[in-house]
């Protein structure tokens, strides 16, 4: 049983550690109850790979005081629009990207939101710092547990911990 939620974070325009801590700022504003984080790391663009290196970071959120998923989807578009993101190229830069990677054990996929992430197992972006908070939780559509996910990975993209200078 997972009892909580997953909140995938990236920037790579601008400053892009203070947009994740201003995003960890506005989904707390949000109502959303950010309990434990990852730490940050650097990471190489995946699609587009013309464009400056992410920094990503995981937040675990308390699911006891979680509400529906696709209000907490609206609740983390509000909080990326407020930080500035734009849509005009689709995979390219942004200040701030929130992905739902997985909310509690639910498994469901609209043309608005699907859960866990679809992508989730092939992004070692998103693999290294949800191993770090929880490596034994088991992907409620993949039945694997995260460890062995990140182990298996197809991805080879370069993911290192990040030291702010
Ligand atoms: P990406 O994060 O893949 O680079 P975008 O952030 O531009 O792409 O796309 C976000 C859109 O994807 C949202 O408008 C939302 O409706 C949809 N979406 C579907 N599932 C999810 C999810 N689990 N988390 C975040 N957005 C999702
Ligand atoms: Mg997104």
């Amino acid at each position: 049983m997972i009892q909580n939620a997953y909140v995938g974070l990236g920037s790579n325009l601008g400053d892009r550690a203070g947009y994740l801590l201003l995003a960890v700022r506005g989904m707390l504003d949000a109502g959303l109850d950010v309990i434990r984080l990852s730490s940050i790391y650097e990471t190489e663009p995946l699609e587009n790979e013309h464009q400056p290196a992410f920094l990503n970071m995981v937040a675990e959120l308390r699911g006891s005081t979680l509400p529906s998923p696709e209000q907490m989807l609206a609740r983390l578009l509000r909080v990326e629009y407020a930080l500035g993101r734009k849509r005009d190229v689709p995979m390219g830069p942004r200040t701030i990207d929130l992905d739902l990677l997985i909310f509690r054990d639910q498994r469901l996929a609209t043309e608005f939101l699907t859960v866990p992430h679809p992508r989730l197992h092939a992004r070692r972006f998103v693999l290294v710092p949800l191993n770090e908070l929880v490596p034994n939780l088991v992907h409620p559509v993949l039945g694997k547990p995260i460890r062995e996910l990140l182990s298996q990975t197809k991805d080879r993209s370069n993911v290192v911990r990040w030291a702010s200078t």
